[in-house]
């Protein structure tokens, strides 16, 4: 049962386990706590992990297009990207900037960062902007 009140919250949880020696109450409430956190951790990831479908379609059509690309690494952050006709970009994964000027511009990855974040198996979402996110 969860109230306003983390007390209230806390004797509910701990209800069974209040006739518990002490140590094992302990280890009720540290357990207890630490679900709580797990959970809340978990749902905070889960709604900024969302982006709108608007986004998401961009993104893909990113996906798709990176399929074309090939990715030439500098070095951890900075990578050469060569698109389908040749044409070279530079994207660099920690300043989140492409020489296309969309991922900067965009605050979302190009198709060119996309094929670098595709290449480190990162986590596309973790690049758009906060705006972009449910
Ligand atoms: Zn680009």
């Amino acid at each position: 049962m969860m109230t306003s009140n983390i007390a209230e919250s806390l004797n509910a949880a701990l209800k069974a386990a209040r006739n518990l020696p002490i140590d094992i109450l302990v280890e009720c409430l540290r357990s207890l706590v630490q679900k709580w956190d797990w959970n809340n951790s978990n749902n905070a990831n889960r709604t900024l992990t969302k982006v709108s479908t608007t986004t998401e379609n961009e993104l893909r059509h990113g996906i798709i297009s990176k399929m074309k690309y090939k990715v030439f690494p500098f070095n951890p952050i900075k990578y050469q990207v060569r698109d389908e006709k040749g044409t070279n970009f530079t994207v660099n994964i920690h300043n989140k900037t492409c020489t296309c000027n969309r991922f900067q511009e965009d605050k979302m990855p190009c198709g060119h960062a996309v094929a670098v974040i595709a290449k480190r198996n990162l986590g596309v979402y973790d690049y758009c902007a906060k705006f972009y996110k449910t």
